[in-house]
């Protein structure tokens, strides 16, 4: 820090170091601390390890940067994106902090005028890239060298299960055994237990005082409707309630996205799309129009929205299921930054629930990372079937309680109690139907098995003559197609993709059968929130497009050899 500058500022006789709250003004420009940030501070400069886990945006960089100032010596920065790293470093130089960075970008006459300043005492802060730190000629120049602390920045990407995996980061447990006595914090904004234990074992934070922020977003009102036509849905809701807002809205496949951009312009949206195959001009363009201009709708891949940062977008729709509460959280909370009202939007159907199952069985990796895989997709599936609250739901997931039966007041089950009934006899049935029919069909023939309906296919099998043949004919077809999704968001069948999205029975299936499981079910409630009740329905008997192109997969695929 450059002392002169701040005995200037504090206009001090006596030259006493600066509090945490002179530095947090007068190098930060802020007035004071938000959250957890001041324990954090006095935590680390007195030189405690700390594990932070903070949302986006809450402020993170703060809680290593201001003890990096307090405490003698370099705070050593460990971060996996150069981008940021020179970003930051630029920030604080304009600050007046001594900060400097390490990576693959500079030169060699760079790389050594840097470390000649860090061996001399001459930063405040080094960021340097894990792969750099870990190489021994940097373990030897530390080792030289007066250290503040260490700060281990995205410190998820040490979780091998999670989509930012760094196996350099693997290593960093070395700086604990090299440098026991340097205080540590690790930081990140992905919270959920199973990422926080791993976080700990493996840079043996064991020690270390975790200090959790609250994820929740009060302002963002959450609703997930049950999918019948995904893109008049959407329409209706940014007509009704966004109009001439800014808007992401998220898509899975690059096609979809072009599609769906398209098709909003036509009924007058102002969408551009956004995803990786396009060229880079074209979304660069995109992006800085979505930023610049009010009342853009951008539909993207989720390959949008790192380093966005737009104070006032108004919504966040989902057309199709991410793959984790992670991903769904972190997507939404894109939504009013500023704090203002904001909708996260989402529709959700059977063809969702199949089509990510299925993406996990067919994905390469090995059987435990599909475990993992599949046990966060059922935390999100639990999250979209819910009949409680939807914030309680998301932030019990990271591990923040708020007490069985809390309403938030601000999400769709809290504002509007969904309908529920008693579906334990429909669901033996469903079950049924797949066990007499020999665990070798989609729901779509299940459904028509069920329903009496006379096919062709229903002929070729024999399945007329089945005893489940017209036992669910008084419940019709959208309703079975909740049953079925919801016994697999369940757990209580599951597509056998090898077999074409058979569905087959779980163990979790047997209790039901036997009649020892009730089963309560939402109603099919298409045009919850929406004031008006009128659906358009697709051509196909009531499909969404998206179910009906899955159906015709599913038909197409329904011939398994026997
Ligand atoms: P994170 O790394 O957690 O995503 P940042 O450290 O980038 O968050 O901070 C997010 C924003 O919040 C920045 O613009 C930062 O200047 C601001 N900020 C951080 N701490 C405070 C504070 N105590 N008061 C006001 N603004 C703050
Ligand atoms: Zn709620």
């Amino acid at each position: 820090m450059a002392w002169s500058r701040l005995l200037l500022l504090l206009c001090n006789p006596v030259p006493s170091p600066p509090t945490a709250d002179q530095l947090l003004a007068t190098v930060f420009g802020h007035s004071a601390f938000r959250g957890a940030q001041s324990g954090i501070v006095s935590h680390i400069t007195n030189g405690g390890d700390a594990l932070v886990l903070m949302p986006t945006g809450g402020g993170k960089s703060l809680c290593y940067q201001l003890p990096a100032l307090l405490r003698s010596g370099t705070a050593l920065v460990v971060s996996p994106l150069i981008a940021l790293m020179q970003d930051q470093v630029a920030a604080l130089r304009q600050a007046g902090v001594r900060a400097a960075f390490l990576n693959s970008t500079l030169d060699g006459q760079q790389v050594n005028s840097v470390e000649r300043a860090l061996r001399n005492g001459e930063l405040d802060l080094l960021y340097v890239a894990p792969e750099r730190l870990m190489m021994p000629r940097m373990l030897d120049l530390l080792h030289e060298s007066q250290l503040a602390l260490f700060a281990i920045d995205e410190a998820h990407c040490v979780s091998q299960w999670g989509h930012d995996f760094r196996p350099e980061y693997l290593q960093l447990s070395v700086l604990h055994e090299q440098f026991p006595e340097v205080p540590r914090i690790a930081l990140t904004a992905t919270a959920d237990p199973q990422t926080r234990d791993e976080i700990i074992a493996r840079l043996k934070l064991e020690d270390a005082r975790i200090f959790v922020s609250s994820f929740d977003r009060p302002n963002i009102r959450y609703t997930i409707v049950d999918k019948v036509d995904a893109r008049e849905q959407l329409l209706r809701f940014i007509q009704e309630e966004h109009a001439g807002e800014a808007g992401i809205v998220y898509c899975l496949s690059r096609k979809k996205v072009d599609e769906t951009a398209a098709w909003l312009k036509t009924r007058g949206v102002r969408a551009l799309p956004y995803h990786a195959g396009m060229e880079t001009a074209t979304r660069a363009k995109h992006q800085a129009r979505f930023q610049q201009e009010d009342g853009i709708v951008v539909v993207a891949t989720i390959a949008f929205g790192m380093g966005i940062d737009k104070p006032d977008v108004r919504f966040v729709a989902h057309l199709d299921l991410p793959k984790s509460i992670e991903g769904y959280y972190q997507e939404t909370g894109r939504a009013g930054r500023d704090g203002q009202p904001a909708d996260a939007w989402m529709a959700y159907g059977l063809g969702d629930v199949v089509q990510q199952q299925r993406m996990i069985d067919l994905s390469e990796g090995g059987e435990v990372f599909k475990r993992v895989l599949r046990t966060k997709l059922d935390a999100l599936l639990g999250l979209c079937e819910t009949a409680g609250c939807r914030r309680t739901r998301l932030l019990g997931y990271f591990g923040e309680t708020t007490g069985a039966g809390h309403n938030c007041g601000n999400c769709d089950n809290c504002l509007e109690p969904p309908q529920t009934w008693d579906a334990t006899e429909a669901a033996r049935k469903a079950l049924s139907a797949i066990y007499r029919t020999g665990q070798r069909f989609g729901a779509v023939h299940l459904i028509d098995v069920l329903r009496g309906k006379s096919t062709e296919r229903i002929a070729q099998w024999g399945h007329d003559k089945l005893t489940v043949f017209g036992i669910g004919a008084d419940v019709d077809e959208s309703t079975w197609r909740n049953v079925f999704r919801q016994l697999m968001a369940l757990g209580y069948a599951s597509p056998d993709h090898e077999a074409y999205g058979a569905l087959q029975l779980t163990d979790a299936s047997r209790g039901m059968l036997k009649g020892e499981v009730q089963v309560e079910m939402r109603r099919v409630t298409p045009t919850r929130k929406g004031k008006s009740a009128k659906v358009r329905r697709g051509a196909s008997g009531g499909l969404s497009p998206a179910d009906a192109a899955l159906m015709d997969k599913l038909k197409s695929w329904r011939f398994v050899e026997a």
